[in-house]
């Protein structure tokens, strides 16, 4: 059998999964290269709990090299490909350029924020889809509570203490929840703030926040969070957030030192930048099997990805639940056509879906079944951690969920990390 050259290219959940099934192709004598950005796997569903801190950040991202023993691991940005020349070009960390050949491409790019042309959202809102700004929103917020301790202008506390999320799917709604509970519990360590209470407001344009759910599930979800003391301003816009300043298309508009972006996610550019064929959306076609519609040895799966959902008739949702499982069949159909056997179809019933509203509370629909309050927290963190990928990674979560249980919450903020140079810099001035 003639040896192939196979390129991964991103390795979040279809990516990374796909390359962990082709260990055998690889043992066979196959070389499998992964491109990704980072030398990690970051699982998103944690990143709320990571801005919270009840996990450690490194507890959610997968080291590549040790997972991939049986993979080349190139650490860049791939920016162009050529089927017809069987190429890409990645960008590295150091800015150069590598080309990289192959025989049998895997397109896994993921999706980025979806972020619409409002003024000063670019320059002054965040993002909600890495483990890096996981980090910075947790810093971010606990110092706001530092300069409202600090200061003695009304309007200024007001606007450090309000928080506002644009987005309520799920990720919006468990990151607002999650640093609810972070900013109540480091509330009683700042007496001065005592007779003060920070401002939560979810916005969404659509009329309900999680509309996956359903009405019952999401209604519930609202009132819990509404009992918190959360605004909820549904089939509302944000205008603009310029200077510090939101205004909304119900006609208010306040000060707010945060704004969080979670409304929404696009297909990686690279899915239509490949020259591969995209839906509307931009999402790479393919057939049952995973297979680039109309290509050759091309492949491609999870967000970035338009792939029937037999079940449903329609595509596939872009989530972790289907990326994982799309990228598991899509590696053993790339080894199946490697050795000139049968494909089989991608196929998966969806389970249903965990969210959690913050510590114990939560909402789920699990086969059709709904459940509230604690047991869809527990079933939210018990999937999460059941499909976390490697031991180390799941035992390292379970450690610091029991330290969370035990301790009082670490509120300590390393915001000063995002600027390492700055103490040296100094002393060298003296
Ligand atoms: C906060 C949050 C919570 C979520 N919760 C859930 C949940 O509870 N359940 C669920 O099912 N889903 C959840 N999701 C959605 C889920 O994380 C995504 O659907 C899933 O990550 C998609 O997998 P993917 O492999 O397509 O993309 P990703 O996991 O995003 O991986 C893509 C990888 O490709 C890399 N990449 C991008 N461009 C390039 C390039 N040009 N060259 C090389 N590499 C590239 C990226 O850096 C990344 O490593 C959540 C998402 C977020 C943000």
């Amino acid at each position: 059998m003639a040896r192939s050259r196979i390129l991964v290219v991103g390795a979040g959940f279809a990516g990374l999964y796909a390359a962990i099934g082709l260990k055998r192709a690889a043992r066979n004598g196959h070389r499998v290269t992964v491109v990704n950005p980072e030398n990690f796997m970051q699982y998103q569903p944690f990143l709320p709990e990571v801005a919270s801190g009840t996990i450690d950040p490194r507890a959610v991202v997968v080291p590549l090299r040790t997972t991939l023993r049986h993979c080349e691991i190139v650490v860049g940005t791939v920016n162009r490909i050529d089927q017809a020349e069987r190429h890409a070009v990645a960008t590295l960390a150091d800015g150069s350029e590598r080309e990289l050949g192959y025989d049998v491409i895997v397109i896994a790019p993921g999706s980025t924020s979806r972020v619409l042309p409002i003024p000063g959202l670019a320059e002054n809102g965040v993002g909600f889809k890495t483990v890096q700004e996981a980090i910075h929103l947790r810093n971010h917020v606990l110092s706001r509570l530092d300069v409202a301790a600090a200061s003695d202008d009304e309007d200024r506390r007001r606007a450090a203490l309000t928080f506002v999320f644009v987005g309520g799917g799920y990720a919006g709604v468990e990151a607002l929840g999650e640093l609810e509970d972070l900013v109540r519990d480091a509330m009683r360590t700042y007496p001065s703030l005592a007779p003060w209470h920070p401002r939560w407001i979810l916005v969404d344009v659509a009329p309900k926040i999680l509309p996956e759910l359903g009405d019952d599930l999401a209604s519930y979800a609202q009132d819990r969070l509404v009992e918190r003391g959360v605004e909820i301003a549904v089939n509302t816009r944000l205008e603009s957030y310029l200077d510090g300043t939101v205004v909304l298309s119900d006609g208010s508009s306040f000060k707010a030192d945060t704004l969080v972006w979670t409304a929404g996610v696009r297909p990686s550019p690279l899915a239509k930048a490949s020259g591969l064929p995209v839906d509307d959306a931009g999402r790479i076609l393919t057939d049952d099997y995973l297979r680039v519609r109309g290509v050759d040895d091309a492949w491609a799966a999870g967000d970035a990805a338009a792939v029937p959902d037999r079940t449903t008739g329609a595509l596939s949702p872009p989530t972790a639940q289907y990326g994982m499982r799309q990228g598991h069949r899509l590696a053993r159909n790339v080894a199946a056509a490697l050795e000139r056997r049968e494909l089989e179809p991608f196929e998966h019933r969806n389970i249903g879906a965990v969210c959690s509203l913050g510590h114990y509370k939560g909402v789920a629909q699990i086969w059709g079944v709904k459940v509230k309050g604690f047991p869809a927290w527990f079933a939210h963190r018990s999937y999460h951690l059941y499909a976390m990928p490697t031991l180390t990674r799941r035992a390292k979560i379970a450690a610091d969920w029991t330290v969370a249980l035990l301790f009082p919450r670490d509120l300590a903020q390393l915001g000063s990390l995002e600027r390492p140079r700055e103490p040296f810099e100094r002393a060298a001035k003296v």
